[in-house]
């Protein structure tokens, strides 16, 4: 496997506008004669592949909800953000750029995260220019608010449906693709592998959702926007639906999965209630912006929140680390909630659990403005919970949250198999160890309005148009083997449902590679795995036949591949001998318990080839270069 990421010369901030200098080109009169096809519909979906069609080329777009505006990125809340510097604090491309770096802790690649940020204040005109409501000022200006992890304030917000505005903006662009008749749109469908002949990508094999029928879809490039993996936990902030299958399929195909071990645990979920909870919802984290996060001094406190005195309350974050206090990155404030737990200062029934509170906000600045910022969250909480979090602060706990790893793709966003090219969250992105708030929407729609729809040119404008149709023989070898996985699966003589393998697998993942990991439990996953991987198949039931809808089979062959993929998890965790942002190894920390590099030995991408079912996978490395920000400990102490 060949890892060139393929990063042009020069300058960093003059790196991107040089690549564009040099990109070959297809001409318009060319492009309609190329067929795309575009793999999701989220953020990064939708607006590439609006974009492609509003260039020329005729796009086929595929989702498995009944509408593409259903994908996962309509639950995004807090915002996105972009180095406008509307509030004059000092921000930059330059701060931008090098807050992204540092809070990944050194782990992405220099050019991308430059490129990014530069891009990050296009998107922001893309998108009220397309009438998405930001929040603005008395004046009119687009208002802002902080995220965690940076001094400024660049993130740019609708409320608290941020990713649901984003969404119908970009949707908007699709809906006017669709009609012209540049998009055919495939809602409802699944895919289910990707056809590779002579080691270039070719098209898709998908399963009809509704009808069951199986059927193949030839391009002359496929684009990936199916999300992240983070339900390998099972109980995430995640849509239920979101799975690893396309990305691991690809991979399986000959595409090299980068940094599986890293996913962000993120602070402010609501607590898990039991065992039988099919997600978790997050609490956004502009909610940091003005509440305060405590838990009670004394262990085992269960007096409730109004009974305890102020100088009874540990601001562990305002205390721990003044200088960002409660808007420390993400994977900080999980481990410090953790930590306050496993002391035994943890609050609600299980424990596991800290305050989010507004009393002091409300006093200060207000409660109609405390209500105009979050009252849309308030409301979530209040429905899901029965507590008011203006009279009762709100409890909350980490949960699963964003997956950084994903797809290698080089700088043009195409993966290690050609003509196969992987955008949003299903690329192993530009984030490094560890996402910051609201940069996660900014990647996705960077990737699809302005990134991908020129660099997809540079690998067309190489080989003709439509080389391949559907008829080719390797197209029924694929469907061939899809209906041979399906009907294993259907024809399973088991007795148990699906969800009970989820949870035991989500029960492995948290215990031995969430929030904190350790070798002697990782190599406990990579044999527990395995055992449960064999045990699903020998004794699950998948009710139903093929031929209709039937959302069992959908969630086995889903969890068939999480089964996999988890494996590749672990090893990559257990691989990555060091602590570096989300992937925090009990074994690498400082005297303060913060993560404690090793840049001598992992200063570099890992990329997993895959070598066939049952055989270990190979993992390679694309080492990473600083030269424009120096390698630094992280410090959000002083
Ligand atoms: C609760 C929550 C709040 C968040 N808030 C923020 C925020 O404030 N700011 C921020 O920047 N980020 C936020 N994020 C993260 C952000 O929302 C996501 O990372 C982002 O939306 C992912 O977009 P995407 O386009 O890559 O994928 P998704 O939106 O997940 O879309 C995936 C698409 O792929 C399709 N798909 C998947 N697999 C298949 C398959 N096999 N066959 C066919 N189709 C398939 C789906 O149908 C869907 O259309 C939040 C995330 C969560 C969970």
């Amino acid at each position: 496997m060949e890892l060139d990421a393929n990063i042009p010369e020069g300058p960093i901030d003059q790196k991107w506008s040089n690549h564009i200098d040099h990109l070959r080109l297809v001409g318009p009169r060319n492009r309609p004669g190329y067929r795309i096809i575009v793999v999701g519909t989220g953020l990064a979906g939708a607006s590439a592949a609006a974009s492609l069609a509003a260039m020329g080329y005729r796009v086929d777009c595929f989702c498995f909800q009944d509408s593409p505006r259903r994908a996962h990125s309509i639950a995004a809340q807090g915002g996105i953000n972009a180095a406008k510097n509307y509030r004059n604090d000092g921000d930059s491309v330059y701060r931008l750029f090098s807050d992204t770096q540092k809070g990944g802790d050194f782990r992405a690649r220099e050019a991308n995260v430059w490129r990014l940020a530069e891009l990050s204040t296009s998107i922001i005109d893309q998108a009220a220019a397309q009438g998405v409501p930001f929040a603005r000022e008395y004046g009119g200006l687009l208002a802002n608010r902080s995220f965690g992890g940076v001094l400024v304030e660049r993130t740019f917000y609708c409320r608290g449906e941020t990713g649901q505005q984003l969404l119908l903006g970009a949707n908007s662009a699709l809906a006017k693709e669709i009609a012209s008749g540049g998009v055919t749109m495939h809602t409802r469908t699944e895919l289910l592998d990707i056809v590779v002949e002579e080691g270039r990508t070719r098209g898709i094999t998908v399963r009809d959702l509704v009808s069951g029928e199986i059927s193949s879809h030839a391009a002359d490039a496929v684009v990936l926007a199916t999300g992240g993996y983070t339900n390998v936990f099972n109980l995430s902030t995640n849509a239920r639906g979101c799975n690893v299958t396309a990305t691991w399929r690809a991979h399986k195909r000959g595409a090299g999965f980068a940094n599986p071990c890293f996913v962000q645990i993120h602070p402010t979920a609501i607590p898990a209630a039991g065992e039988h909870q099919s997600k978790l919802t997050l609490m956004s984290e502009s909610l940091r912006n003005d509440g305060r996060i405590w838990v009670p001094r004394a262990q085992g406190d269960a007096r409730s929140p109004s009974e305890i005195p102020e100088e009874e309350r540990y601001y562990y974050l305002e205390e721990r680390y003044p200088r960002f206090g409660n808007l420390v990155p993400r994977d900080v404030a999980s481990r410090n909630a953790k930590d306050v737990c496993d002391a035994g200062m943890g609050v609600g029934p299980t424990g596991d659990g800290v305050y989010l509170d507004f009393r002091d906000a409300i006093r200060d600045k207000g409660a109609d403005v405390i209500e105009a910022r979050y009252g849309n969250l308030f409301e979530m909480y209040e429905r899901i919970t029965s507590d008011n979090p203006r009279e009762t602060p709100m409890r909350i706990y980490p949960a699963p949250h964003y997956s950084m790893g994903g797809l290698w793709v080089d700088y043009n966003l195409m993966t290690t198999l050609p003509g196969l090219f992987a955008i949003g969250e299903a690329n192993f992105s530009d984030h490094g160890a560890n996402r910051l708030g609201a940069s996660s929407m900014m990647q996705c729609l960077a990737d699809g309005y302005f990134i991908l729809p020129l660099t997809i040119g540079d690998y067309l404008s190489r080989h003709p148009a439509g080389e391949i149709t559907s008829e080719h023989p390797a197209f029924q070898r694929t469907e061939d083997e899809v209906r041979e996985r399906v009907s294993r699966l259907l024809d399973n003589a088991g007795s148990k449902p699906v969800e009970a393998f989820q949870r035991e697998l989500g029960k492995v993942m948290t215990d031995q590679c969430g929030i904190s990991r350790n070798a002697s439990g990782l190599h406990s996953a990579l044999q527990e795995i395995p055992r449960l991987r064999e045990r699903f198949w020998a004794e699950v039931r998948v009710p139903g036949t093929g031929e209709h809808f039937n959302q069992s089979l959908e969630q086995a062959g889903r969890l068939a591949d999480f089964l996999e993929f988890a494996e590749l998890m672990c090893r990559d965790a257990l691989d990555r001998n060091e602590s570096c942002g989300c992937h925090f190894r009990d074994e690498h920390q400082t005297e303060e318990g913060e993560t404690l590099r090793n840049d001598d030995d992992f200063a570099f991408v890992s990329v997993w080839e895959h070598n066939g079912d049952g055989e270990a996978p190979t993992r390679r490395r694309e080492p990473l270069e600083f030269e424009a920000l120096p390698l630094a400990q992280r410090n959000y102490k002083t």
